[in-house]
């Protein structure tokens, strides 16, 4: 297995580097939060069980609460209508959660429209300059949003007109879905659909299109910037909850310097 031992060695020497995507899991990570009369996940949180004292004299452990969909997270098909027959998250083929990294950079135009829409035309100026999207591609849209992460205030970016979030257009969602050999998106936002995506048509249509396409979601990345456009490789590691709709997961890159 000389690829592999090739691997390890420039794992060891430092010239791949192992880039960290996922955004840290605290109490006070930014949360999708639903309008009334729809019902939000909790968010993710740390029961102290015992701390080297009476409960656990020797030992220090936490039990864990939180919603599937927070913080960096997957979105397997059985999230969405659209894939209510597919893959919960623990039976996703674990092949489709490694593979080559495509990084299509919007930041400079979600930094001027906050709403901005990837629309198949960016992306197809993307493959001329880089190649196609080759299969098991994971697609990761740089939005800068990653720079919001810090206050949920600018990272929801919500007035009473609704979120203002960078996402894709439905006909890009279908394009990608159908037209493409793509494993999953993966979006720095909280969510894989743009905050306009409530009114389109489909609504949610990265939802929509994409898991029930049996491609994935991943959100809340960051370090996106760390990529080449093309050439990285990406972790994807959701726990497998038994009929979960999705998950926390550790996301990372193997990038070669
Ligand atoms: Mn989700």
């Amino acid at each position: 297995m000389t690829v592999l031992t090739d691997l390890t060695a420039a794992l060891v020497d430092g010239s791949i580097e192992v880039i960290d995507l996922t955004t840290p899991l605290s109490s006070s990570t930014p949360a999708l939060r639903l309008p009334p009369p729809f019902s939000n996940l909790i968010d993710f949180s740390l029961e102290q069980v015992s701390a080297y004292d009476e409960p656990g004299p020797y030992w220090k452990h936490h039990n864990i609460h939180t919603g599937e969909h927070i913080g960096t997270h997957v979105d397997a098909p059985v999230h969405w209508i659209s894939g209510r027959d597919g893959h919960d998250v623990a039976s996703i083929p674990v092949a489709r959660l490694v593979g080559p990294a495509s990084v299509i950079d919007v930041s400079a135009e979600s930094a001027a429209d906050p709403d901005f829409l990837l629309e198949v035309e960016h992306v197809e100026a993307w493959k001329r300059e880089h190649g196609p999207l080759a299969a098991g591609t994971w697609l990761l849209m740089r939005t800068g949003w990653e720079t919001r992460a810090g206050s949920e205030e600018t990272f929801l970016n919500a007035d009473a007109t609704g979120p203002h979030t960078p996402g894709v257009s439905a006909a890009c969602a279908q394009w990608l879905a159908e037209q493409t050999p793509i494993a999953g998106l993966g979006v720095e936002t909280v969510g894989i659909d743009a905050g306009s995506a409530g009114g389109m048509d489909p609504a949610f249509p990265a939802h929509y299109f994409l898991l029930g396409n049996d491609k994935y979601g991943l959100t809340s990345l960051r370090n996106l910037g760390a990529l080449p456009p093309v050439g990285a490789t990406i972790v994807v590691s959701p726990l497998p909850i038994v009929g979960g709709t999705g998950s926390p997961a550790r996301v990372l890159a193997l990038v070669e310097k």
